[in-house]
């Protein structure tokens, strides 16, 4: 399973000048709903992550993904991978497991996750987790636009768009406008 070649043929991988709603700018985006709305295609791609997973990571006994697309990867990834899964929700001082599954303290957790972008999330995430008493043993998900160096994270493929501050963006530097607006990936 070839990441690039599955987003490129859903026409999923969108180039342009772009402001990220989180406030950066970049030269493309990509379209996760190409494949989040497509259970065979997500099913396809979640099994090459849990294969990665799997050669790399020992000690797992659960997968952990936030609502919504987060969660939805995470169930998949768990299947492939025979593990339970928890979902988290909320952020920051307010996140908290799901109230359908809030495992026993001292798991070793996988997060789960689509396309990591400023690696905020991921890292609240993890912060709630061993403030619960668990151990992240790795994240994994498809890109990330960011290195976490306190994270082992795994992803099918090198993210294939830059990030800018807006600031210093050389597309607005050149005068390019923008091609798309309030784009969360
Ligand atoms: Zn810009």
């Amino acid at each position: 399973m070839d990441l690039a070649s599955v987003l490129t043929n859903q026409s999923a991988m969108v180039a342009g000048h772009t402001a990220l709603r989180n406030g950066l700018h970049s030269d493309g985006w990509t379209e996760k709903g190409a494949i989040i709305r497509a259970p065979a295609l997500l099913s396809q791609v979640t099994r090459a992550q849990a294969e990665q997973v799997r050669q790399v990571l020992t000690g797992l006994t659960l997968v952990v993904g936030a609502s919504y697309c987060g969660a939805v990867v995470a169930s998949f990834v768990a299947q492939h991978l025979g593990l339970p899964v928890a979902f988290v929700n909320g952020d920051g001082g307010s996140m908290q497991f799901h109230r359908m599954h809030r495992p026993t303290s001292g798991q070793g957790v996988l997060i789960a996750d689509d396309l990591i972008c400023t690696g905020q999330d991921v890292k609240a995430i993890a912060a709630f987790l061993r403030a619960a008493g668990h151990t992240v043993l790795g994240v994994s998900a498809w890109l990330s636009r960011v290195r976490l160096p306190s994270e082992n994270v795994l992803t099918l493929a090198p993210a294939p768009f830059e990030s800018f501050n807006a600031d210093t963006c050389p597309l607005c530097a050149r005068g390019v406008p923008f091609a798309y607006t309030d784009i969360r990936e």
